[in-house]
């Protein structure tokens, strides 16, 4: 067991596509690099006080620069915890929620912090106690896999068969978690290029294992997945980026963070680090900031050809900067601000401009009690439970502290088209269709008269500061991730690009997954060091010195 009982993970996010070891670089005791004395203080504007801003800037911070984070909503970003009112405990996790152990570039910082946390309630999972499927008007009631029909077993099997088949699963996962990058690279790169042209459901479709079985196992997966559910909204998507989800265990061994996953961001805000060149003892970010992060930004140029960064916020304050991380969802760079064109490639602002971002949506609401673990008298079950279904709510989560203190229901967790159904819809009507659709598989249990407070609600597409949920690449996008997520090595950039990098979910080879937006912004910090004139020790390489040997297949254009 690790730190608060989270066991060790078997397989973690290494690779597949960069075979680098973010965790082992920020772990060392040797320091991730430093950079010449003449160069502290130097200033570095952030675009974004999500994860991976606030990651940048704490990171920048101890190197002795001087990061300035600007943010136009939340600081936490995806990362949002609402507190329900007048509750000490009950919370909606509005974006990331469960945060699978190989993320482990991303509890390093939870453990620094030492937030708790435990077993996400997933379906089939101990944690969640029961499961109801409830597909095509038939409800199941599970407590473990075994109690599901055998039509359930053949789909899980066919999916495994199906990556053993196109994937060689087995020999691949066994690489990455042996942490053989060459035997990573090997296995892997054949499928980059087999793969990035074709979707999820291609893979199912076109499988020897599916083929043999009926149209109802799709859909069955479609709705289960591979475990957390809903899979089919992803079915249009590059079958690469479900390949990762699989390889590096992101969908397994998912954890809550107990009290809120926004303390992460909020915690590195507010901590002063041990070892700091340059600032005096103490110093945080938050205090390097007078208090709070600086207004959203809405114009980006640069002085001359490699001159200064000039940085416009929304209420007409400029400032300057030797480099800019922008951190933000990538269309927000077109949409919101006025970003000067020359600073990226035209090749660049394709790739931000086409990456495809996915809608979500999820509703909570607070209640008296967890009174789902009540057992029904007749049958023995538990009355309620972590439910998968075909109807609009998709999947509904249960969030409980003890037997006597208000409990959270994730009454809806849906994406694409199911988000968009609720996308216009206000919260008191989004409860109701949520209610109306729980109440046909559970006819006897009155969920509505165990509310209490008021329910809370998001569809991140229709936030101005997102305008989506999460990037999910469609077949032939991988040429456009690769653009985005290796410009942090600039050497052989035109000199007026250099000292801007993109850091961030969206950058990132594995979206909607919070490690992603850790491992990008660890790249962006190896830029800016970079850029300058510093240097990781050469006993604990960076991302940037590994690019070349072990950086992500080129398919070239
Ligand atoms: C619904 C949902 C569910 C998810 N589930 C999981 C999960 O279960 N597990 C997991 O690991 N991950 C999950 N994720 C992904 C995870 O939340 C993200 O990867 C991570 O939070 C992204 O962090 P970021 O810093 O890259 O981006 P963001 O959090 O988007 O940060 C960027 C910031 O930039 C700000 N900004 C925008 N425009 C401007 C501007 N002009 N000026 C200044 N600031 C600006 C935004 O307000 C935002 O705060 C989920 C995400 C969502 C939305």
């Amino acid at each position: 067991m690790t730190k608060h009982d989270r066991p060790a993970p078997d397989v973690t996010a290494f690779g597949p596509d960069f075979t680098y070891a973010f965790d082992d670089w920020i772990k060392s005791s040797e320091g991730i690099g430093s950079v010449p004395k003449d160069s502290f203080g130097r200033k570095v504007g952030i675009i974004g006080a999500g994860i991976s801003g606030i990651v940048c800037a704490y990171e920048l911070m101890k190197l002795g620069l001087h990061p300035v984070v600007y943010e136009s909503g939340q600081l936490g970003g995806r990362l949002r915890s609402q507190k329900f009112e007048g509750s000490s405990t009950a919370i909606a996790e509005l974006g990331g929620m469960r945060f699978p152990i190989s993320s482990t570039a991303f509890y390093h910082y939870v453990d620094m912090l030492g937030i708790e946390s435990r077993p996400f309630p997933n379906p089939l999972t101990e944690a969640a106690g029961s499961t109801v499927i409830d597909l095509a008007g038939k409800t199941l009631y599970a407590e473990t896999v075994d109690d599901l029909p055998t039509l359930f077993r053949e789909v899980s099997d066919a999916y495994n068969k199906a990556l053993e088949d196109h994937a060689q699963f087995g020999a691949l996962q066994k690489a990455i978690k042996a942490r053989d990058a060459a035997k990573v690279k090997e296995l892997w790169d054949p499928i980059v290029r087999d793969w990035d042209d074709r979707s999820f459901y291609d893979f199912i479709a076109s499988s020897e294992a599916f083929k043999k079985l009926s149209f109802r196992h799709r859909e069955v997966f479609g709705q289960v997945g591979f475990g957390t559910g809903g899979w089919d909204s992803d079915f249009p998507n590059s079958m690469l980026e479900i390949l990762r989800v699989n390889l590096l265990g992101l969908d397994d061994d998912q954890r809550f963070m107990v009290g809120g996953v926004e303390q992460v961001p909020r915690g590195l805000w507010a901590r002063s680090p041990e070892k700091m060149e340059h600032w005096p003892a103490g110093m945080t970010l938050q205090k390097l900031h007078g208090g709070s992060t600086l207004p959203g930004v809405v114009k980006v140029h640069r002085e001359g050809e490699d001159g200064q960064f000039v940085i416009t916020d929304r209420w007409g304050r400029i400032e300057k900067y030797d480099a800019v991380i922008s951190t933000c969802q990538s269309w927000l760079m077109t949409t919101s601000m006025d970003f000067e064109e020359r600073l990226l490639s035209q090749e660049m602002w394709m790739a931000l401009d086409r990456t495809r971002y996915m809608q979500s949506s999820k509703t909570f609401v607070m209640v008296d009690r967890p009174f789902w673990r009540d057992r029904d008298p007749q049958t023995g079950r538990e009355v309620m439970s972590v439910t998968l279904t075909d109807r609009m709510t998709r999947g509904t989560y249960l969030f409980e502290e003890g037997p006597d203190e208000p409990a959270v229901i994730c009454l809806t967790y849906s994406w694409m088209s199911d988000a968009l159904k609720m996308e216009p819809l206000p919260i008191d009507q989004r409860v109701e269709l949520a209610l109306d659709s729980l109440r046909k598989i559970y006819p006897d249990v009155d969920i509505a008269k165990h509310i209490v407070g008021n329910p809370i609600t998001v569809s991140w597409e229709s936030d101005e500061n997102f305008l989506g949920a999460f990037k999910g690449a469609l077949p032939g996008h991988y040429r456009y991730n690769h653009r985005m997520y290796g410009h942090f090595v600039q050497n052989d950039m035109p000199v007026e690009q250099r000292g801007l990098f993109l850091a961030g979910d969206g950058i990132s080879w594995t979206p909607a997954w919070v490690e992603g937006a850790v491992q990008t912004a660890l790249n962006a910090v190896w830029g800016v060091m970079n850029h300058m004139g510093g240097a990781a020790p050469a006993s604990n390489p960076g991302p940037g010195d590994a690019y070349g040997e072990h950086g992500p297949i080129d398919l070239g254009d």
